[in-house]
């Protein structure tokens, strides 16, 4: 009775939000061939493999790799809720998330490093990406000296087992970001799937999230094989999200709080909030890798470069953008580190965004972030 309850009360949000930011369609331009910005790349087979699996582990300086699988399970399904607007997303796609490049780009260098982890190892972790419904971004995680496995915000189950099957992968956790229906659409599917698998998610939204397990908040840590997991608690976008780092791997999964040259929605949130929660994973390396959860670079790239149009690296970004969008790749994972000199949300104590936005030096960096989020909510 309590999921029901669970149940009826995402499909309430849902329906509400589907009203005011319906896509209106989600058609889906894939393209097969999504190998894209990598750099030469040492692979191997990885891990068990299934039938046709090709579990690709990209190493050293190679940026990513298509596992050329094409795609499964897409769905002609309303909009996630977090969207504005969405465009496709592209093929599924492994990284291993270490001290690489990112496969979208090449980053600019930024200056706010404060480097707060240890130096990310390769092979430390397998990332796949899964796209799902219109625009969301699924991330399968790999564990590979015990094995385990997790999703991250599975949205719809059979783009997941679809992608387990083809690895030969059993599933053991679930980390729910936040509770949004594009976030957790899967998790009673999955644990009635997979018998013991256990759901981790934010503590602060426990009944909001389906067959949550162990609740996590500011500060703590979960032990994913050999694996430290982080978490922060960055309110904004809803009341109780949060987001995991993995620093071992230099992987940041900040869910919909932080996108490529974006950020999330306040839905139920002040701006000065979620300027506190990402002010939180400004610290962090700037070679982390950013796996947000939705393909809204492009449109984040059109607004960025209306509140930041002297920004070189940021046009350059946007060029790289476009190139890889009109060729139907993804640009999820982007680096930190370009986040940090491109992204205008993480930007308000530059001088020219604050006189694009006629702000002087006296206001403060939140208010700064709470007219630009106005201004891409205008936009
Ligand atoms: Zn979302
Ligand atoms: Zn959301």
């Amino acid at each position: 009775m309590l999921h029901g309850t669970r149940f009826v009360h995402s499909a309430l949000w849902s329906k509400a939000y589907d009203r005011r930011y319906s896509l209106g369609g989600a058609a889906a331009a894939f393209n097969n061939n999504s190998t894209f910005a990598a750099t030469a790349a040492t692979a191997r087979f990885g891990g068990p493999v299934g039938k046709a699996a090709v579990g690709f582990l990209v190493l050293g300086t190679a940026a990513a790799v298509s596992s050329g699988s094409g795609i499964s399970g897409i769905s002609g399904r309303v909009a996630p809720f977090c969207s504005t607007r969405g465009r496709s997303s592209a093929t599924n796609t492994t990284t291993t998330a270490a001290n690489t490049d990112s496969p979208a780009s090449s980053h600019p260098s930024s200056s706010s490093s404060r480097g707060v982890s240890p130096s990310p190892s390769p092979m430390a972790m397998e990332v796949v990406r899964v796209p799902c419904l219109a625009d969301n971004y699924v991330w399968l995680l790999r564990e590979p000296s015990s094995g385990r496995t997790a999703v991250v915000d599975p949205a719809e189950l059979h783009p997941v087992v679809s992608e387990l099957e083809r690895r030969g992968w059993s599933l053991d956790t679930i980390l729910n970001t936040h509770h949004h229906w594009d976030h957790v659409g899967a998790n009673e599917h999955l644990k009635r799937r997979f018998p013991g698998l256990q759901v981790v998610g934010p503590r602060a939204d426990k009944d909001r999230i389906p067959g949550i397990d162990v609740q996590v908040g500011d500060g703590d840590s979960w032990q994913f094989g050999s694996l430290e997991v982080r978490v922060f608690d960055t309110p904004g976008h809803t009341r109780g999200h949060i987001t995991f780092w993995v620093p071992q791997a230099g992987a940041l999964f900040p869910g919909d709080t932080l996108f490529a040259l974006g950020c999330g929605r306040l839905f139920e949130g002040s701006p000065r909030q979620m300027w506190s929660s990402l002010s939180k994973l400004l610290p962090l390396p700037d070679d982390t890798r950013v796996y947000c959860a939705h393909e809204y670079t492009a449109a984040n790239a059109r607004f960025a470069v209306t509140v930041d149009p002297t920004n070189t690296h940021l046009a350059e970004r946007k060029a790289r953008v476009d190139e890889a969008r009109a060729k139907g790749e993804a640009t999820v994972p982007s680096l930190l580190g370009e986040e940090k000199a491109t992204n205008p949300f993480l930007r308000p104590g530059d001088s020219a965004i604050r006189q694009q936005m006629g702000m002087g030096p006296e206001a403060e960096d939140w208010q700064v972030f709470a007219a630009v989020r106005a201004a891409k909510d205008r936009f």
